[in-house]
């Protein structure tokens, strides 16, 4: 099978930065994630190829790789497996390491046994706030229990089930075909062993009924969109007495007003006076556990990055904390008085006089467009 260039499904140039390719993953994973598409099967694969090229493209030592080699950088031999993504699972379906156990070893749903309940999957919602210091949250789900009114047993309430006649309520009957005697599940109770001659109204002879119940789910700090929490045996029932599925909570955090969040560490912008920009001078800015005050040095420009160490969100995993980055953005002033933009005017002319040293960016940009012209 081939596959596509990883910018290509992006839709980004080469050179795209890394704002950039975070910014076309997130459209096309909206777009595609398959609870949005859940009639068109091609929008997991969609979903699954962005995730993929995103995964690789968001991570500089893996792109890199794939800049120089393409997609061989991955195949056998390459990078340890023959799929580094851990392939094969559900949407999303990657490789959460240790706490996430066998998520889907066995492919999706794991049913190698033939009557094990279906898993299930939830999509939870959660804040910025909740991921970073962990949380506790209810949640409802459907769930299949025994029917109250005939207590499971499918009979109406008065009557009793009787065993099966075909099968002497094993469940089995043995049916010659030729020389041979085969075993099957009996075509009359389906391997119920039992026969219900007037079923139960509430479950219509099944003995379960559909139900909501409540789950309490601990999530654990650090966790970040697309992980997954697995409560085993909290999937639907299985047949005929066969262990629940399991169920998988998939977490989604909701956009902050404030943090971009990528891997552990936050990212903000943080608008700054020009005069405050040229000056210096002391801000205070946001942080998870409340404001902090950054010094900004003279001469500061636009674009600039403060790292503040440790005040991102501590990694589930790592168990340390990623850094804030504060990227200083110079506002340009808006509604000037004429006093205001006399004062600009004055600033400007005496400027002038030595525009190479106060706009030194300027200087070296004039430089580059000689060159460019060839003169
Ligand atoms: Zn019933
Ligand atoms: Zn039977």
């Amino acid at each position: 099978m081939s596959k596509r260039d990883y910018y290509e499904v992006l839709g980004v140039n080469r050179d795209a930065s890394e704002e950039e390719i975070k910014k076309a993953y997130r459209k096309l994973a909206m777009k595609h994630h398959p609870d949005r598409n859940p009639d068109n099967p091609k929008a997991e694969e969609h979903f699954k190829e962005a995730k993929e090229a995103y995964e690789t493209l968001s991570d500089g030592q893996k792109r890199a790789a794939y800049d120089q080699y393409g997609h061989a950088a991955f195949e056998a031999g390459g990078m340890g497996s023959g799929n580094p993504f851990g392939g094969g699972a559900g949407a999303g379906g990657f490789d959460f390491g240790d706490i996430f156990g066998d998520i889907f070893g066995g492919g999706r749903g794991g049913r190698t046994q033939a009557h094990r309940g279906a898993d299930l999957r939830y999509n939870l919602e959660i804040t910025l706030e909740e991921a970073a210091r962990g949380a506790e949250k209810q949640i409802r789900i459907p769930v299949m229990e025994e029917c109250e009114t005939c207590e499971g047993s499918g009979a109406k309430p008065g009557t009793s089930a009787t065993t099966c006649q075909t099968c002497a309520g094993h469940g089995q009957v043995r049916m010659q075909q030729g020389f041979f005697s085969v075993q099957q599940t009996c075509p009359r109770c389906h391997g119920s062993g039992k026969q219900i001659s007037s079923p139960c109204k509430d479950c219509h002879g099944s003995g379960r009924v559909k139900k909501q119940k409540t789950l309490e789910i601990k999530i654990p700090a650090g966790i970040d969109t697309g992980m997954r929490l697995r409560h085993s045996g909290h999937g639907e029932a299985g047949s005929h007495g066969a262990p629940h599925g399991d169920l998988y909570v998939e977490i989604h955090i909701k956009p902050h007003s404030v943090f971009e969040r990528n891997g552990d560490d936050l990212h903000c912008e943080m608008p700054i006076s020009f005069a405050t920009a040229a000056l210096g001078g002391e801000i205070e800015i946001p942080t998870l556990d409340g404001a902090a005050r950054i010094k900004i040095p003279a001469e500061t420009q636009s674009g600039k990055q403060f790292r503040l160490r440790g005040k991102g969100i501590k990694g589930m995993r790592t168990h340390q904390h990623g850094d804030l980055h504060c990227h200083v953005i110079v506002e340009t002033p808006s509604n000037l008085t004429d006093r205001q933009k006399e004062l600009l005017r004055e600033f400007e002319e005496i400027s002038q006089s030595d525009s190479a040293r106060h706009n030194p960016r300027a200087k070296s940009w004039m430089g580059k467009v000689k060159d460019f012209f060839g003169q």
